[in-house]
């Protein structure tokens, strides 16, 4: 099982033919989960590989419209689609506001649960059996939060030759062991977890860090990213500006990419004034070698190393 990472949106500010606003899926084992929702956000799921009614949940940075205005359009529309299954949408302060002017207005009259959370404090902000989902306050010119997806580190492999060899009947014990209990067989001697399991595997982490200025943040967030999803409003030289604007350059992406550990970095909110990505990729690469710049509807597909 991998993750799939599928980029919807790219440009900062305003959509252009060439780049939409700020929108990335991530796709998990049959589940999607929306990062950021820019206007056209649906349209650009409808064009992609991606299908709407596996969407469990919307994760929403700051309340700049590139990066909101796409929600009231996709939740209608997931209306439009008979969805029953709650919807779960997490952002900051402000949210349950903006819903429930949506609501009294009619402009969404969703006909299914729509779960909000706002983001007060950083720590963990959705919880799955498998993952959670964390937040960091990041440095914007308004209230922002950065996510990471942190899967649970899986026990691991399952030694079979290992397990005949210690006489342990083929059937329910092989799964008791697997989930890490101790078991007892018919002769009286005992068989532990870690008789016949290899050492644990770790998750992957997936980290979405955009809008911000460099900060101690996005390092923290970004820490042993397995990907790191960071803004890049600018290439590189021109950080002044970009710090005085809330923003990060390519250089600045890249060197929070190094400082934090992450093994990849893919850079995303790129100006519209840009047409061209190997400047990004330039001033970028020069510190962080393995950078890739994202396009619309670009995937990434990302392995666990163990698998
Ligand atoms: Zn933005
Ligand atoms: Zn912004």
């Amino acid at each position: 099982m991998s993750i799939q990472l599928v980029f919807l949106g790219t440009g900062s500010g305003k959509p252009t033919p060439q780049r939409n606003v700020s929108s990335m899926a991530l796709f998990r084992d049959g589940e999607l989960f929306l990062f950021d929702c820019g206007e056209s956000t649906q349209i650009q799921m409808a064009k992609s590989v991606l299908r709407p009614g596996a969407l469990k949940a919307i994760f929403l940075t700051h309340f700049h419209g590139d990066h909101v205005n796409g929600l009231p359009g996709l939740v209608g529309s997931q209306t439009l689609n008979q969805r029953h299954e709650a919807l779960d949408i997490v952002g900051p302060r402000g949210l349950k506001r903006w819903l429930k002017c949506l609501r009294e207005l009619n402009i969404l009259w969703p006909g299914f649960q729509v779960r909000s959370h706002e983001v007060t404090e950083p720590g963990i902000v959705f919880e799955h059996p498998e993952f959670h989902i964390e937040s960091v306050a990041l440095k914007h010119r308004i209230e922002t939060w950065g996510y990471a997806l942190v899967e649970r580190d899986r026990p691991g492999r399952f030694d079979l030759e290992g397990a005949r060899a210690l006489g342990v009947p083929h059937g329910p014990m092989y799964g008791r062991l697997q989930r890490g209990e101790a078991v007892t067989l018919e002769d009286g001697r005992t068989v532990l977890p870690q008789d016949v399991l290899g050492p644990p595997r770790a998750g992957l982490k997936i980290v979405y860090c955009t809008d911000t200025s460099p900060c101690a943040g996005a390092i923290e967030l970004a820490r042993n990213a397995d990907v790191l999803v960071h803004e890049a409003t600018y290439p590189g030289g021109d950080e002044r500006l970009a710090h005085e604007r809330g923003h990060s350059t390519a250089a600045d992406a890249a060197r929070c990419a190094l400082e934090a550990g992450a093994k990849k970095l893919v850079l995303t909110h790129i100006s519209q004034k840009y047409v061209r990505p190997d400047i990004f990729l330039e001033h970028a690469r020069a510190i962080f070698p393995n950078t890739v710049i994202a396009q619309d509807f670009f995937e990434l597909e990302v392995k666990r190393r163990d698998d």
